[in-house]
């Protein structure tokens, strides 16, 4: 009997699986079967490994919330015949893809990692290696035939992090990547070390739940100095618009003239959501510390606490489409699966 962990590689496309255009030289998605051929390690690997690719594998950029729900489909279909899934995903819009998964994956029991690589598989430099390759061991970890990680993670560069605390913040170190407001669950060395008492669980009992509507009638806006009251308006104003992630100042802090509190404030009794995000790189917004924020919570801004924006946009997506509560603000305040402080 095989009781090696079973897991299932799911490829979205990304740096990591592709090639130089000889002709323009610009770098696009290739077929996956290769993929896997050019890392001959995987054989060696303590679990049994199955593929499954998107039929037109993309280069992250062009991901969307259908997309999404394809890889969310896909872990539903399988799964009971796999003990984790390791997505290979382009680093650009990873953290989004890793954030939204968490929400639309309710009460997953099992890993899935999302990883991909700066250079491609096949340069001589390449990072892909190392990220697959641990990847697919973490999310083959078990004890007593129980996956150890059972949440939705990034793992990129020596580290495992929760996929909704994360943003993408080099281009060009292989250190992509950052959890700002909480420490990396884990991080490889000459040993597998992982920070146990930070991984969460979902209820033993609670069902796997897989949702697949996120709204998209949503956006950033981020503060500025300077900005107008007819852009604040023509945004505000932009049909079918359900709600806003409002990228402020320091401690959640926003302008105090009164166009601007009056333009909000008018939106938001019309029922718009605002969601108040830091634009800081870590940190929590803490609306009524300063005057600047004070009448931001006044007019009904919901905060966001140290939440980023990648995990606010998605569970602002999300939570849109919900109707199972009574009140926004408050569903919104409250973490779901680990996104925000309590
Ligand atoms: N543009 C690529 C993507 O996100 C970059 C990468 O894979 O790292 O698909």
């Amino acid at each position: 009997m095989n009781n090696k962990p079973a897991i299932l590689l799911i490829y979205t496309g990304g740096t990591i699986g592709m090639v130089k255009d000889f002709k323009t030289g610009a770098l696009r998605a290739f077929n996956f079967d290769q993929l896997v051929e050019r890392i001959p390690e995987l054989h060696m690997l303590d679990c049994s490994i199955e593929t499954y690719s998107f039929e037109t594998p993309i280069d992250s950029s062009d991901m969307n919330p259908d997309h999404w729900v394809k890889m969310a489909q896909v872990i539903e279909d399988n799964y009971e015949q796999f003990d984790g899934f390791v997505i290979l995903h382009g680093s650009d819009t990873m953290s989004y893809s890793a954030s939204a998964l968490s929400f639309m994956l309710e009460n997953v029991h099992k890993p899935v990692i999302l990883t991909g690589s700066q250079l491609p598989i096949g340069d001589l430099r390449t990072d892909a290696k190392e990220n697959l390759i641990t990847a697919i061991q973490v999310a083959a970890i078990q004890e007593n035939n129980i996956p150890v990680i059972q949440e939705v993670c990034l793992y990129f560069e020596y580290k495992l992090y929760r996929g909704n605390r994360t943003s993408k913040v080099s281009a060009e170190l292989f250190n992509a990547f950052t959890s700002p407001n909480i420490p990396h669950l884990a991080e490889s060395g000459v040993n597998l070390r992982i920070n146990k008492p930070l991984l969460n669980y979902a209820q033993p009992q609670s069902p796997f739940t897989v949702h697949k509507q996120m709204s998209t009638n949503v956006m950033i806006l981020k503060m500025f100095p300077g900005i107008q009251q007819n852009v604040l308006e023509a945004i505000l104003n932009i049909k079918d618009l359900e709600g806003i992630v409002l990228e402020t100042y320091g401690a959640g802090n926003a302008p105090t003239e009164p166009w601007f509190l009056t333009t909000l404030g008018e939106a938001i009794k019309k029922g718009l959501k605002v969601i108040n995000v830091t634009q800081c790189s870590s940190g929590s917004v803490h609306m009524g510390k300063y005057e600047t924020s004070t009448e931001l919570k006044e007019i009904g801004v919901i905060s966001g606490k140290d939440i980023t924006t990648e995990a606010a946009i998605t569970k602002l997506m999300y939570l849109l489409t919900k109707t199972d509560y009574s009140d926004f603000k408050v569903a919104f305040e409250a973490p779901i699966c680990g996104e925000m402080e309590e």
